[in-house]
């Protein structure tokens, strides 16, 4: 995929909103603050995030109800069940269903179901230790700030595919314009699938897909023929911004809106 989502814990304030023998059941709310933006890794942007300035925030709350009434701090004293349904209620709020969730999208190591199974976990244990019992009631307010990040070296990549089959026959011999090894001939042969080669649009030139991908993430032209490679691939929430065209259009062109900036400028960040 050439959209990345990345996700971030910024913040998380725990907070115990009563303690209570007699309440009917225990419950954990998470409050979230999300934030969710933009951001492009360019053509020649050397790896640095361009943003896009689109932020909007997204509050949203979901609750965790425990009902047991003989031993609420039971459910509470094993941690991994009450990471799984922490992840579960985090997981289901109505305002984050469009997002991917996934764990392997956080970039912070901590994720909320494990910010709350650790602090309930302590707090039940103590609770049980100093011989009390009784329900809690919980709140975690969170940050959350979540990235759409568009890869624009990856796409544009992409886009070029690999040997098509008519090419094949012609293809033995050739070269990657970039590290000189032998591109591979055949369609489907193991070498393809390990180096995959692909053609630039437009251009036609022929490099391995990671050495052309690499090599785009510093520069915005072919390495052969410098034909300008900006602006053929627009992240989906770049389409309708950009000018159309003041110059002409680019030697390797696909179907799509010319770029009307020059390199990207990278942020600090
Ligand atoms: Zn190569
Ligand atoms: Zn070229």
């Amino acid at each position: 995929m050439a959209t990345e989502t990345r996700i971030r814990l910024v913040k998380c304030t725990k907070r115990m909103e009563g303690h209570d023998g007699r309440a009917p059941s225990s419950y954990l709310r998470f409050v979230c603050d999300v934030n969710i933006h933009f951001s492009t890794l360019r053509l020649g942007g050397g790896g640095h995030h361009e943003p896009h300035k689109i932020y909007f925030p997204v509050p949203t709350e979901g609750t965790l109800t425990v009902d047991d009434v003989d031993d609420p701090t039971a459910v509470f004293l094993d941690y991994e069940e009450t990471r799984r349904r922490a992840w579960a209620v985090f997981t289901g709020i109505r305002g984050l269903s469009s997002l991917d969730l996934s764990h392997g999208n956080w970039s912070t190591k901590r994720t909320p179901d494990h910010v709350a199974a650790h602090w309930i976990h302590r707090l039940a244990k103590r609770v049980r230790n100093d011989g009390g019992s009784g329900h809690y009631q919980l709140a975690l307010h969170m940050d959350v700030d979540v990235e759409y990040v568009f890869n624009e070296p990856v796409e544009l990549v992409r886009g070029c595919g690999v040997w098509a089959e008519a090419e094949e026959e012609g293809g033995g011999g050739e070269t990657c314009g970039i590290c000189l090894d032998e591109l591979a001939a055949e369609a489907g042969s193991e070498k393809s699938r390990e180096r995959p080669p692909v053609r630039l649009q437009g251009c036609g030139h022929a490099f391995h897909a990671q050495c052309v991908t690499t090599w785009l993430f510093m520069g915005t032209t072919c390495p052969l023929c410098r034909g300008d490679l900006t602006g053929l691939v627009l992240a989906p929430w770049e389409i309708d911004r950009r000018p159309r065209a003041t110059r002409p259009a680019p030697a390797c062109a696909a179907a799509s809106a010319p770029s009307d900036q020059d390199d990207a400028v990278a942020p600090t960040t």
